[in-house]
């Protein structure tokens, strides 16, 4: 009986977070004969970051035509880049239409797993005590759902209204407030050009300039609708046509070669043009110019950004935030900026792997600290020690230039084939080899060394150790190409546990 909750029965696959991995890994394990899966969210709604970011003007910046399931297409999609409340309702709708919902458990958070090696499977345990075992784990926890808090001194004393751009607080009028923005990354230039106008005034920090590109968002007209709802294959040859233009943008941040430059100097070009347009004063301009190569940080659209940091009523301030203060935001300087209301549009712990859920594998080896001078796995996806257990969106699967949904798709791909490996072994567990790991990483890590990531910028693309653990160094066909075949060669019947723990690395 797939999917049902079955007491305490062993599940055979239990998926962490029903965001859009969890959501598709739930479609996946529907489609996959007998398995026993469960869905453990800890919110109480499916969509993980869509569901978590409502600020003002959220949308995604990848078409929803590509950042879709494959096996889902929307024909409805209201406009090339819809807002976050359709994103939302198409997983929400997704959801139901595959009838995933009766497999989710919602609102139980997970503390820890750990394997249980006589037993050959994973026990989840949960904040609230209780626990479930399950013979495979598909982590779907998503790397943009823990919001990232600034250290800044003095953030806990400020006597007014703050908050995360992720956790938006609609209880809160804006309307006539004195406004600090502090961030101007991809949600920043999303949400400021929406409140600029009902604040009495607002200022936006920028510690550095994001590269911004004009966002080509069309209505879609009702016709073309149903012309995709009733020729799908029409929507599909849309789909390849966006998804091959993003990829497209591979080349500029994966290569340095002179076709890389020349995309990269046009990129600066037309940054330069949408900022001249808005802003008239050079220095103006000057501060709005980044000083890093394009794509070393990620690439952002928008249309409003810089018309609204050329309104009267919108400072941006460059200055370094000393700290916040029970009225403001103190600068280096020496200016008080009085404000109202602080918002924070810092971003997430994108390459804080593994993230809070602690993961003891064989012998106890706890993935934190086995992960703490790198985040070492075989295709993203697998780690030597830790059976059975399988990540999604993990590390060094992130891009800078297509949907992430494609790379989830290729990981589930392969999931399923080490999936049917076990089935086809009669064996309860594999693990990968510490070859096939580092194999992997070191290609990796030899590859990013020559990509825009490691030109001298600093983002949440990099680690604190300062390698990049979060991106993919290549194409997304390439990727495609490598999880296309599951390797049982690579995987090895995982016995019971022998104490001696995974190899270190
Ligand atoms: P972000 O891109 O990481 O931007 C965070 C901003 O906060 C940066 O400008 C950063 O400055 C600034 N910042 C962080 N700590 C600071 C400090 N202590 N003092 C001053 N400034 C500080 O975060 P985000 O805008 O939330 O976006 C994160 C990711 O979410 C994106 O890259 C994207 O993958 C995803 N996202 C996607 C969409 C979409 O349309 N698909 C929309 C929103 C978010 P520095 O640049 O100097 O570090």
């Amino acid at each position: 009986m797939a999917g049902e909750l079955m007491g305490d029965e062993m599940l055979d696959v239990a998926i962490i977070g029903a965001g859009v991995g969890g959501i598709a890994a739930a479609a996946m394990l529907r489609r996959l004969d007998g398995q026993r899966f469960e869905v453990f969210e800890k919110g109480h709604t499916v969509g993980g970051t869509w569901r978590d970011n409502t600020y003002p003007g959220c949308a995604c910046d990848v078409p929803s035509h590509l950042y879709s399931l494959s096996f889902a297409q929307n024909p409805d999609w209201s406009r090339s880049y819809p807002a976050q409340p359709e994103i939302e309702s198409y997983l929400e709708r997704t959801t139901d239409s595959l009838d995933l919902r009766r497999s989710i458990t919602f609102g139980v958070e997970l503390e820890a797993i750990q394997w249980d090696g006589n037993g050959s499977h994973w026990v989840l345990v949960f904040t609230d005590g209780s626990q479930r075992n399950a013979r495979s784990v598909i982590m779907a926890t998503g790397p943009l759902s823990r919001p990232s808090m600034p250290e800044i001194d003095g953030l806990d004393s400020f006597a007014g209204t703050m908050f995360h751009s992720a956790r938006w607080n609609h209880d809160h009028d804006l309307t006539g407030d004195r406004v600090a923005v502090i961030g101007t990354g991809a949600s920043a230039v999303q949400f400021v050009p929406e409140i600029a106008p009902i604040t009495a005034h607002l200022t936006v920090f920028q510690r550095s300039a994001p590269w911004v590109l004009p966002r080509d968002d069309r209505p879609a007209p009702s016709w073309r609708r149903s012309l995709y709802a009733r020729i799908p294959a029409l929507q599909r040859l849309h789909r390849w046509r966006v998804y091959l233009r993003q990829e497209l943008l591979s080349v500029a941040f994966v290569g340095r070669g002179s076709s890389a430059q020349r995309i990269a100097q046009r990129i600066k070009d037309e940054v330069r043009s949408h900022i001249a347009a808005s802003i008239s004063d050079p220095a103006e301009q000057e501060r709005l110019v980044p000083t890093y190569e394009p794509g070393c940080k990620r690439l952002l659209i928008a249309n409003k950004w810089y018309p609204t940091l050329a309104r009267a009523d919108v400072d941006l301030c460059t200055e370094k935030i000393l700290s916040i203060t029970p009225r403001g935001v103190l600068t280096g300087d020496g200016v008080e900026h009085e404000v109202d209301t602080i918002i924070l549009g810092t971003g997430f712990a994108a390459s804080d792997f593994p993230g809070p859920i602690r993961i003891e594998g064989l012998g106890g080896v706890d993935l934190a600290e086995r992960w703490s001078s790198g985040a070492a796995t075989h295709l993203g996806i697998a780690v030597d020690g830790f059976p059975n257990l399988y990540f999604l969106a993990g590390p060094n699967t992130g891009l800078g230039h297509n949907s992430i949904i494609f790379m989830i798709e290729a990981q589930l791909h392969y999931v399923r084939g080490a999936l049917l490996d076990l089935r086809r072994r009669g064996v309860r567990a594999t693990s990968v080899s510490p070859n096939a790991v580092s194999e992997f990483y070191d290609g990796v890590q030899r590859r990013l060394a020559h990509t825009v990531w490691t030109t001298g910028c600093s983002s949440w693309y990099r680690s604190a150790g300062g390698q990049v653990d979060t991106l993919w160094p290549g194409t997304t066909i390439e990727y495609w190409w490598r999880t296309r075949r599951f390797r049982p060669s690579l995987f090895a019947p995982s016995g019971p546990d022998s104490g001696r723990g995974a190899s270190a690395r």
